[in-house]
């Protein structure tokens, strides 16, 4: 089994073979890994075992995740897992007529593809990167060879798993139920947790296909939010101005998630 600083060299020397990378992220990947403590920000990542770590580590390439890109797609085949280390990706359900409506929103918190991967399945739903971020990639039959090794690893997927079910179930209800302006401040609320900031770049269309409402309706409540002082809303970005207003207007989705999330992951502590 490697030494922590043997495993935090395996990583950094895959990272660095990834093509067409600027020195920038180049850098930022070094400086990621240099120290084993801060090499990986997803919670899963970070509350394993070194046994797991390690069986799962060389297969590990860190990617960036720009705004916009697809990681997957229904009727496809999941080719990797991906274990989510910053930004947020939305789950999203599409119709026949291209119109899609979001089911979950996942972050640091969440590992993507993993019942997928071991069942040799295709993907029900797009997977869509809504805010910049970055993840640690590996390929499904590699995931599957370490899981067929550990104990612990069969847990892992188990937890993830319930946790995206947990967040789609309660994203369901929250859609059918909840006022589109209470939706609205959940949203930002979910943002803002897996960000660590108040500043959010998006698009209006993103929006409005986040909250199953026309382009107008998104305008108007948020124009309503910022007219509250809650937010600043200009055209591709929102600015969180009264956080605590926001959690009291937002509907109870958003500490619902929060607390089941807290408790599936102290499940594997
Ligand atoms: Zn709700």
């Amino acid at each position: 089994m490697p030494s922590p600083s043997k495993f935090a060299r395996v990583v950094l020397l895959e990272s660095r073979t990834g093509s067409q990378r600027s020195n920038e992220k180049k850098t930022k990947e070094a400086a990621l890994v240099a120290d084993d403590t801060k090499v990986y920000k997803n919670l899963f990542l970070k509350v394993l075992p070194e046994r797991e770590r390690a069986l799962l580590g060389p297969s590990l390439q860190f990617v960036e995740l720009p705004q916009g890109e697809l990681l997957a797609e229904p009727g496809k085949r999941v080719s990797d897992v991906t274990f989510l280390d910053a930004g947020m990706v939305s789950l999203l359900t599409t119709m026949q007529d291209g119109t899609a409506i979001e089911i979950a929103t996942l972050g640091r918190e969440s590992v993507l593809g993993v019942l997928s991967a071991l069942g040799n399945h295709q993907s029900n739903v797009r997977a869509l990167v809504q805010i910049d971020g970055a993840g640690w990639k590996m390929r499904v039959t590699d995931f599957r060879a370490a899981v067929e090794k550990s104990r612990t690893l069969r847990h892992l997927v188990l937890l993830s798993s319930e946790l995206t079910l947990a967040q789609m179930q309660q994203t369901a209800a929250c859609n059918a139920l909840h006022s589109a302006e209470r939706r609205l401040c959940r949203w930002i609320l979910q943002v803002r947790d897996r960000i660590d900031g108040d500043v959010i770049e998006l698009t209006q269309d993103f929006l409005a296909q986040m909250l199953a409402v026309r382009r107008p309706t998104v305008t108007l409540i948020a124009q309503g939010l910022q007219n509250a002082g809650l937010i600043r809303y200009r055209r591709g970005r929102i600015t969180i101005t009264d956080h605590a207003g926001l959690e009291k207007l937002a509907c109870e989705c958003v500490e619902e998630i929060r607390t089941k999330t807290r408790h599936i992951l102290n499940e594997l502590q």
